[in-house]
């Protein structure tokens, strides 16, 4: 599985060494928190590491292609095709095991801006947070 070199600077854009960032939670240790988890979601979609991004979005999820094989085939075009220039985490709440983290990432695909933000929605089981869904938020 892809993973960032750990003294590298995290692709989540943290400003932080990989090896102190994602990068312990990209090779399977829990995220302590909702953000935790969606840096490193973003730090997946960077590196390509499609495990992580199956294995954090929840069950329940509108998220999870229905064909396994095609929905990685869909993650590494998206992954493959696109820059992840900038994350910016803008807010974040935690109750129980429910969380959100709005954020703003910049990105590009082909020369173009596709920069987009969103509040995302977590949920927590057994001991790890994953991905539900979320809502498109403004610039
Ligand atoms: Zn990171």
């Amino acid at each position: 599985m892809p993973l960032p070199a750990r003294n590298a600077p995290c692709p989540c854009h943290s400003g932080r060494k990989a090896k102190a960032c994602c990068e312990p939670i990209l090779a399977g240790a829990p995220a302590a928190t909702p953000e935790a988890l969606m840096r490193s979601r973003y730090a997946a979609y960077a590196c390509s590491h499609l495990a992580h991004l199956v294995r954090t979005t929840a069950p329940t999820s509108p998220h999870r292609g229905a064909d396994p094989e095609a929905w990685r085939a869909d993650l590494l075009a998206f992954c493959e095709s696109t820059s992840f220039d900038g994350l910016e985490i803008r807010a974040t709440s935690e109750e129980g095991d429910h969380g959100e983290v709005t954020f703003f990432a910049t990105l590009t695909r082909g020369g173009q801006d596709v920069s987009f933000g969103e509040r995302s929605r977590f949920v927590r089981q057994e001991g790890r947070w994953t991905y539900v869904d979320g809502e498109p938020v403004r610039r």
